[in-house]
């Protein structure tokens, strides 16, 4: 899936809102959960609460967006009962929509962890930059025996890498940190003149030294790009791409 988005004129790289949106998570809060009071202030402003009749919520994502419903328990328990490939369609006019996730007050051991793509390997989204793509991508990460989810973005103009700049990386395990990345992805384009830039040639400079101390002052050392696509973000986007293909 790959949601349609609207953005102004004025700013294309803004997402204004998404048309469509999956269905990530439902949940159901009865006013029996010992921690109802806990969940429902983090969950509704004070003015949409429903004393004594619990919320059906249902978490919704697209790309870079979230949003999350919240109804009545019948709806959610009448729309887990007939949607149970998971293809459904939710009428949100029946109840009220918040602009993200619940995160606090709670709701972090609720809300259960999501990658965009199965697995959490895969493209996520892409921007158009200057002709070519700055790619929103997931990919796992080795770490103490465990493969940790993270979210990226590259830029296929000046083959940034989140090795050297780590806020262009971060754990992924949800869409408030896909949208983190995207956010960051769009300042890297709007503030292109300062930020699109190839790597700093001290770093370059580093790996002609490790290159020549290994292999000989005649050893020729590959373009940034060449590096990246053998070993750097480039190879990961490839290597999630295909992952994503087989599942
Ligand atoms: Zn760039």
């Amino acid at each position: 899936m790959n949601t349609r988005r609207t953005a102004p004129d004025t700013d294309p790289v803004r997402t204004a809102r998404a048309d469509q949106f999956r269905i990530s998570a439902t949940v159901i809060l009865a006013p029996g959960d010992p921690r109802f009071a806990e969940l429902e202030k983090a969950l509704v402003l004070p003015e949409h609460r429903r004393p004594g009749q619990g919320y059906g919520i249902a978490l919704l994502e697209s790309e870079t967006d979230a949003v999350t419903y919240v109804g009545s328990i019948r709806q959610i328990e009448d729309f887990r009962a007939a949607n149970s490939d998971g293809n459904g369609v939710l009428d949100v006019s029946h109840g009220l929509c918040y602009g993200s996730w619940p995160q606090t007050g709670g709701w972090d051991e609720v809300v259960p962890p999501t990658t965009w793509n199965p697995g959490g390997e895969g493209v996520v989204t892409e921007f158009d930059h200057r002709g070519i793509a700055v790619v929103v991508y997931e990919f796992l990460r080795e770490r103490g025996g465990e493969q940790a989810p993270i979210v990226a973005f590259h830029c296929l103009h000046c083959h940034n890498d989140h090795a050297f700049f780590h806020d262009h990386a971060t754990e992924n395990s949800g869409p408030g940190d896909r949208r983190w990345i995207a956010d960051k992805a769009r300042v890297h384009i709007r503030q292109a003149a300062h930020e699109c830039r190839p790597l700093d040639p001290r770093h370059l400079e580093a790996v002609v030294q490790v290159a020549r101390e290994k292999f000989g002052p005649g050893a020729v050392v590959p373009a940034p790009e060449a590096q990246c696509a053998a070993d750097g973000p480039c190879a990961e986007i490839r290597h999630a791409k295909a992952r994503a293909a087989t599942r």
